[in-house]
C-alpha cells in the first residue's frame, strides 16, 4: 500500500479572480481534493472527508485494542460478534478482503 498524504488534512477554501474553490489540504501542504464552487456552493461534505481521515489511525487503533482486549472471546477461536463487527469494520479500513 502507498503511503497516505499525511495527516491533519483541512478543509480549503480560495479564491481567484472570480473563480472560488474549495477542497482539502493535507498536512504537507498539497491539496488532495478541488472542486470549482457554482455560485459559491458545492454539494460535497469536505468536514466530513477531512473528519473520518484525521480520526482514521485513532479508530483503527482502537478497534484493534478492543479485539485484543476483548474478556469475551480473548481465549476463543472464535470472534464474539463485537469483534465480529470490529474486524469487519478494520478490513473496510485498510482496504482488505473480510476474512
Ligand atoms: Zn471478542
Amino acid at each position: 500500500m502507498t503511503e497516505h498524504t499525511p495527516t491533519p488534512w483541512e478543509v480549503e477554501r480560495c479564491q481567484s479572480g472570480d473563480m472560488e474553490m474549495q477542497g482539502v489540504r493535507g498536512a504537507n501542504g498539497r491539496i488532495v481534493i478541488a472542486d470549482l464552487l457554482r455560485d459559491g456552493q458545492d454539494d460535497i461534505d469536505y468536514a466530513f472527508i477531512v473528519r473520518a481521515v484525521n480520526c482514521h489511525e485513532e479508530l483503527v487503533k482502537a478497534l484493534e485494542r478492543v479485539m485484543n482486549n476483548c474478556v469475551e472471546c480473548g481465549e476463543e477461536d472464535e470472534p464474539c460478534v463485537d469483534c465480529e463487527c470490529a474486524r469487519a469494520a478494520l478490513a473496510k479500513a485498510k482496504e482488505e478482503a473480510p476474512a
